[in-house]
């Protein structure tokens, strides 16, 4: 027997509907990428343009299922556009600009993508590779027609100019919420990238689990600055869950140095914002380079790579500010867990609290956990046994696109590539991608928990750790370091201060200061690079 509700499938327009309905005034902060005024929207403003937008794609001759490519960073304009492509059942293909022309190319040719909507930012690099872009019809520069650059690019057009020919005057498209929303290729470090394609309910799953108070915690109170980008896997929900919830959006456009997200934060009222470990390095030598404060910030989302337990204290400690580490993938719409406090760990202070802090945490409903060894045998959470991390729920991804390679265990559970142990309360500890791991004399070394300790070292700005051949026992750990300005720290200084903290044989057996560790296009730590960079390196004695 079938219930007896309403029919009201998950979409992601319902959304904005609701935002602009129940929260119309609140705003949407954004700067912009001409010349990095602040330009101040409301929800009602950003549905009426999202409407524009799905009338004039209409028009366009775009339709259920073209993809749409965006090239942008965060700002009201990508903003509404996400919700115009996905409103008519088109999809919207999130470009990284990080990537390498070559690689751009590649994707936007796997997706076939119809049009592409790029900031003035990229307008060089996209004239530059125009002729290996063959499915691009037209390019909308995302800017006015003041500020539009002379340029070769096919068709092109401002977007002010190209959203002035339609208006608001019309109706969401009507289509089954499995249906396609988002495309987002991974960095693809092994083979060739591919794509995870979003769908309206795995997106509205996604931001309903991610805004319940133990995830990104989010409420009507709340003024948001999603700093990580809407290309790195949806913003990890901000542009979905922050509406949904009647928060604030501060966007900060193509500027996401220390000073200027500084400045955001502190002159917006900013309380929760969210990225990658490396922004907020920036942000803190900021902070401490000018005494600065941080006086309405409550909460700071860090994910996308292990965060530093010494980042942690520092947000906490000094500037009384939340550190809540998440992990996620680009499979996973991207979140995967949070560590926030159960009641069994609700009296932790002090070092004990920051041990725990330093995990990865626990799963929203939604997202399921598996451990297993190499032939899939579950493993026991102890916290102590590492195995494959495998997940499974309604945001994870069942395939990539255009590829039918199955990529899914005989329970249906997705294999991370992360290699983790599981405590007994269920919180999640990642100890390294299974190919960054060390394997030391038939034992391993994680590579993460070195990383951590060594930047708790007042004059270590950035630490990597990989391992290198060693005729003895297969590999050992080299620990790169990149100092803090005008500070030269010495090997035996360094090992003296890890010394005593983890087992003996895990120190590194050398330490080597450089200028810069390579990083992803979503801002990891390129391991891959910094492995060929110390190929023939070869260890003291
Ligand atoms: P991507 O799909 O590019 O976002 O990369 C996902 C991968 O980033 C995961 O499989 C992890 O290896 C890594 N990652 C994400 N968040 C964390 C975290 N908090 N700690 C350690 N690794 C992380």
């Amino acid at each position: 027997m079938l219930g007896l509700m309403q029919d009201w499938p998950l979409l992601l327009h319902r959304i904005i509907d609701h935002a602009a309905i129940q929260h119309g005034t609140r705003e949407v902060v954004s700067r912009a990428v001409e010349d990095g005024a602040l330009r101040r929207r409301s929800y009602v403003e950003i549905r009426s343009r999202a409407l524009k937008v799905a009338k004039r794609l209409q028009r366009e001759g775009i339709a259920l299922g073209d993809r749409i490519a965006t090239l942008a960073w965060n700002t009201d304009r990508h903003l509404e556009l996400w919700y115009g492509i996905s409103g008519i059942g088109a999809i919207t293909h999130t470009v990284n600009p990080r990537l390498f022309p070559e690689q751009i190319a590649w994707i936007v040719g796997h997706a076939e993508d119809r049009l592409l909507f790029l900031d003035l930012t990229f307008v060089p690099m996209i004239e530059a590779i125009q002729d290996k872009l063959p499915s691009i019809e037209r390019y909308v520069v995302l800017t006015d027609a003041a500020h539009m650059p002379q340029t070769g690019l096919r068709n092109a057009v401002a977007y002010e100019d190209w959203l002035a020919e339609s208006d608001d005057d019309f109706a969401w498209g009507r289509f089954d919420e499995n249906t396609a929303a988002g495309l987002c290729y991974t960095s693809g470090t092994t083979g060739g990238p591919k794509g995870v394609l979003y769908s309206h309910r795995s997106n509205v799953l996604h931001a309903l689990a991610c805004a319940a108070p133990d995830y990104m915690g989010l409420s009507a109170r709340d003024t948001v600055m999603p700093v990580v980008p809407l290309f790195h896997a949806n913003s990890w929900s901000l542009a979905y869950s922050a509406p949904m919830t009647g928060a604030k959006l501060v966007m900060p456009g193509a500027r996401l140095d220390g000073p200027s997200l500084h400045q955001l934060l502190e002159e917006e009222g900013v309380t929760m914002t969210a990225a990658v470990p490396t922004v907020w390095l920036g942000l803190l030598q900021h902070l401490e380079a000018t005494n600065g404060k941080l006086s309405t910030l409550k909460r700071v989302v860090i994910g996308g790579s292990a965060c530093p337990r010494a980042m942690t204290e520092t947000f906490e400690r000094k500037f009384g500010v939340t550190v809540a580490h998440a992990w996620g993938m680009t499979e996973m719409s991207p979140l995967g867990s949070f560590c926030s406090l159960k009641p069994v760990y609700e009296g932790l202070s002090g070092d004990a609290l920051y041990d725990l802090k330093v995990k990865q945490g626990h799963p929203p409903f939604t997202v399921e956990f598996r451990l297993t060894d190499d032939a899939g045998t579950d493993l026991p959470w102890d916290g102590r046994t590492f195995g494959r991390l495998k997940v499974r729920g309604p945001a994870v991804a069942g395939g990539y696109y255009r590829r039918g390679d199955d990529i899914l265990d005989d329970r249906g559970f997705f294999d991370t590539g992360d290699v983790a142990t599981i405590d007994p309360a269920g919180y999640m500890q990642v100890t390294d991608r299974s190919k960054d791991v060390i394997k030391s004399g038939g034992e391993w070394i994680s590579s993460i928990d070195l990383e951590n300790l060594a930047v708790g070292h007042p004059d270590v700005a950035e630490a990597a750790v990989i391992g290198v051949a060693h005729p003895k026992w297969d590999e050992r750990p080299l620990l790169v370091i990149v100092p803090k300005p005008g500070r030269t720290p010495g090997k035996d200084e360094i090992l003296a201060f890890m010394t005593g903290k983890i087992a003996k044989w895990w120190l590194p057996d050398d330490v080597v200061l450089v200028e810069a560790i390579p990083h992803t296009a979503t801002g990891k730590i390129q391991k891959t690079k910094l492995r060929e960079m110390f190929r023939d390196y070869r260890l003291p004695g």
